[in-house]
């Protein structure tokens, strides 16, 4: 029997994507530019299902039915392209070209337009579940054309995570769209990870609270409007002791943040867009900031803090979580209003509500809360922006109190709070009546004529300044 799909790279996400095809009844044929991968999967999992082991791309083609679909699983950047080049002499019209990795979004966009001339199918797909939501249900976010989703959907959806029975798996619109998505949804769980470490910064340095402790409330916050996978890790990682030292784990591990990239992404693309993802870059900016080792070391021993000597709130703990919680839907609000300036940019039809419904299970930023936010996108009227929808304002209303003294104290205390602090200053800069860039357009119309609009009158205007011949 042809088999139903291929994956070609077989290292931990390809393989884990092969297996839950075959455990989902589909017949799977299976690649890797070294055999010995091969293998490897089919020796230790070939019972699962149905595959069918290829030692060649020709091999690979060979075996699938028609229309082929060819999901690639190998390293991003140009691998992906060698492995591209390599497959498309091989294939017919109609084909189907699946690109599983964590591609940027440009290059899908080429890579489409590519493809498109000749009559091939190219469907950059974002997976977001890490190693095990590969095997037991990620979150899938594919692009392409929409043909190629009639083809290729039902099988996606089949393999991905459900919330409630439904599928965590939708096109998302045309050539880069999916990739795009998953990277913001990249750059919202850096915000989520960020917000988390700066409570349990302020809890453990402002509070005193050891991590045991921490543990135990984070567990209760996983019971609140906070529950989610991140706060629920949290609880774990923070309540594990070291076998070695008997310590608490987090005290042993080195206190500088890796990144792979797609966070950093994130931002560059919310610069080109002009979209303020302030929460996002603080918390993208922060990881940079704790790897600067050397640079730290130094500080400790020169730069002054003359922290004040203040004391908590009464409730603080109970603060910390409302800070958090409201610092979490800014990033929300952020990188959903970024889909909404991409979505203009790049023509494509993004539907929010379906956005936030696919990231509600099997995704790292899989939350309570992206249901009511899929609510509030829902409706005839989408919200200009998440903060604006009822349901949103009133919740972070609540919070906003809390906020204020929690990024009060921490500036007092000398603890940084580069989320909290920058999406209060989002909040209150979207809020407030009169910006300082009236001043700002008044000093580039000074010094070069770049002109601005008035409060009273219609047009643009130049002044004639005092320094002007
Ligand atoms: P990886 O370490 O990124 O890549 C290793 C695979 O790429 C191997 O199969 C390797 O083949 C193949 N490869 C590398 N260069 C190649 C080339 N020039 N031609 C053909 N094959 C080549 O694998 P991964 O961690 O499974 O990730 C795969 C993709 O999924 C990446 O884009 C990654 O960013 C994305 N992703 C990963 C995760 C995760 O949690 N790991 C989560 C989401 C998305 P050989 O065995 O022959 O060397």
């Amino acid at each position: 029997m042809p088999a139903q799909i291929g994956v070609t790279g077989l290292a931990v996400m390809g393989a884990n994507l092969a297996r839950n095809f075959a455990r989902n009844g589909y017949t799977v044929a299976v690649h890797n530019r070294s055999v010995g991968k091969t293998d490897a999967l089919l020796d230790t999992h070939g019972d699962e299902g149905d595959f069918v082991r290829t030692e060649s791309l020709e091999e690979l083609v060979e075996s699938l039915e028609t229309p082929r679909r060819v999901m690639i699983m190998v390293k991003a950047g140009k691998p992906v392209d060698s492995v591209i080049e390599q497959l498309v002499p091989l294939l017919e019209p109609g084909d189907i070209v699946i690109d599983g990795g964590n591609s940027h979004f440009e290059d899908t966009r080429r890579r489409e337009a590519e493809l498109a001339k000749q009559d091939l199918h190219f469907v950059g797909v974002g997976v977001s579940g890490g190693e095990e939501g590969a095997l037991l249900g990620p979150s899938i976010m594919p692009g392409g054309s929409k043909q190629s989703y009639e083809a290729l959907g039902p099988m996606l959806e089949k393999i991905s995570a459900k919330y409630k029975g439904e599928p965590c798996c939708a096109w998302i619109s045309t050539d880069g769209a999916g990739h795009f998505v998953k990277m913001v949804h990249n750059g919202i769980e850096y915000a989520d990870m960020q917000v988390i470490g700066e409570a349990y910064d302020l809890l453990r340095a402002g509070a005193g609270l050891e991590p045991a402790e921490q543990s135990k409330i984070f567990t209760e916050w996983n019971s609140t409007s906070l529950a989610s996978f991140l706060i629920e890790i949290s609880a774990e990682v923070l309540g594990h002791v070291d076998a070695a030292t008997g310590k608490p784990l987090v005290d042993v591990i080195v206190d500088s943040a890796g990144q792979k990239g797609t966070g950093r992404w994130t931002v560059v693309s919310a610069l080109q867009l002009g979209a303020p993802t302030s929460g996002i870059a603080e918390s993208v900016f922060a990881r940079g900031l704790s790897s600067q080792r050397s640079q730290r070391a130094l500080a400790q021993e020169t730069l002054v803090g003359h922290e004040a000597d203040v004391a908590l709130p009464e409730n603080f703990v109970e603060d910390v979580r409302q800070a958090l919680f409201a610092s979490k839907l800014v990033s929300y609000a952020q990188g959903l209003d970024m889909l909404d300036n991409a979505a203009a940019e790049y023509d494509w039809e993004l539907n929010l509500a379906e956005i936030a419904s696919l990231w509600r299970a099997g995704c790292i930023i899989r939350a309570d809360l992206l249901d009511d936010i899929m609510k509030a996108y829902s409706g005839e009227q989408a919200p200009e922006n998440l903060l604006l929808a009822p349901a949103f304002t009133e919740a972070i209303a609540e919070a906003v109190p809390a906020w204020r003294r929690v990024v009060a104290t921490a500036v007092q205390l000398g603890i940084p709070v580069p989320v909290f602090s920058a999406s209060l200053a989002y909040y209150d800069g979207l809020r407030r009546k009169r910006l300082p860039a009236a001043l700002i357009q008044g000093q580039r119309d000074l010094f070069g004529a770049h002109t601005y609009e008035r409060v009273d009158r219609e047009g643009t205007f130049h002044t004639q300044w005092s320094g002007d011949k």
